[in-house]
């Protein structure tokens, strides 16, 4: 490495070991981890480091060891645990945090079923919470008589904006290069070398690594790669000021209900107290690009998330505070 990456950079003159496409959750981290491996890396992004326009940003993400989708995560998600905590000791700041996580659902239905196979094959302890203790372990909430609750306490969340600005940030301290609000136009790949095309100037390496989440169709398109974006939403709601709070033992939450599946996460700090965020984990609207993509409610959407806070959290009134997509 003869030359110091910065935002400015406009030449092709260095030959990195690797570039990563995207510095958004998955970016950053690859980004950290070709550097701590020590190679000579290249992050590029288009927007501006920490922004809201992906698929990273919005507060919280649920992360959790018991996996109903399939035990093969499992695996994943345990190393993901050691890296975090690895991070936050590199950062000096708390990212993760075990709050518990409780999830509700039909007895034989897949969310119930994938826990308890997930659990099983990899375990894990998994606490059921009978229907006479919920109340009063879980006030808030509502447990539907053919349900049943499994409670994970290492289940959590994870600050999502910091786990991104803690990762580019440690990588570019161990000598990582970031080149922010740089679009990548175009890649293409000759004896070995890949050589990036972007709105301020050309990159080469050895590797490239593309996390350009839902941006990744267009740059994969000569690879016959067949994406499906589509349009997410987190919504924040007014609720009584001290029914969910993080410090009071209040849970994140997952339900799977005849409709489909609603997660959502206690008031976090005292400025957010009186506010939870709740989001639809089914359906998303498909949408063409994302670059052309509205950010307005949809209000089909808001309205089965609001009939979700009033069956299940018993939530009649609730007033909206913001989205986000
Ligand atoms: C609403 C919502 C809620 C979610 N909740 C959870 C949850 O609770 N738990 C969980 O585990 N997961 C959750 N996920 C999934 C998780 O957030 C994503 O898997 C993760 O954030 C994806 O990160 P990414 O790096 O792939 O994408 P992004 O964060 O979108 O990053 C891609 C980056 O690539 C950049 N980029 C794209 N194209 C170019 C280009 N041509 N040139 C330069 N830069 C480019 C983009 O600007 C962007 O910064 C959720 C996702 C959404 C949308």
């Amino acid at each position: 490495m003869d030359q110091a990456k910065t935002n400015d950079v406009t030449s092709v003159s260095v030959f990195y070991d690797a570039i990563v496409l995207g510095l958004g959750g998955i970016g950053s981290s690859t980004l950290y981890h070709f550097a701590v491996s020590g190679a000579d890396v290249l992050g590029i992004e288009q927007f501006q480091l920490g922004h809201d326009q992906g698929s990273s940003h919005g507060e919280t993400r649920a992360i959790r060891k018991a996996y109903f989708e399939h035990p093969s995560y499992v695996p994943l998600i345990q190393r993901g645990y050691e890296n975090w905590r690895k991070l936050e000791e590199r950062s000096g700041k708390k990212l993760l945090f075990e709050q518990g996580l409780m999830e509700v659902g039909p007895q034989g239905g897949p969310l119930i079923s994938g826990l308890e196979s997930a659990c099983q094959r990899h375990a894990l302890s998994l606490e059921e919470i009978s229907a006479t203790r919920f109340h009063e372990r879980f006030p808030g909430f509502v447990l539907p008589e053919d349900c049943k609750c499994l409670y994970k306490p290492d289940g959590g969340f994870l600050l999502v904006e910091d786990c991104v600005a803690a990762y580019c940030e440690a990588a570019e301290g161990i000598g990582a290069h970031i080149a922010a609000e740089t679009t990548v136009l175009s890649w293409t790949t000759q004896e070995g070398r890949v050589q990036v095309q972007t709105d301020n100037g050309d990159f080469c390496g050895e590797r490239l690594v593309i996390a350009a989440g839902a941006w990744a169709s267009r740059l994969l398109n000569d690879m016959d790669v067949k994406m499906q974006v589509k349009r997410k939403h987190l919504h924040w709601y007014s609720v009584p000021q001290d029914a969910y709070v993080a410090e009071h033992g209040s849970p994140v939450f997952f339900y799977e209900t005849p409709t489909g599946y609603y997660y959502g996460f206690p008031s976090l700090t005292e400025e957010t107290r009186g506010m939870i965020k709740v989001a639809e984990h089914s359906y998303g609207e498909d949408i063409e690009s994302p670059d052309r993509l509205s950010r307005s409610v949809d209000s089909a959407e808001q309205a089965r998330v609001e009939k979700f806070l009033d069956e299940y959290l018993g939530l009649e009134q609730v007033e909206a505070l913001k989205h986000q997509v």
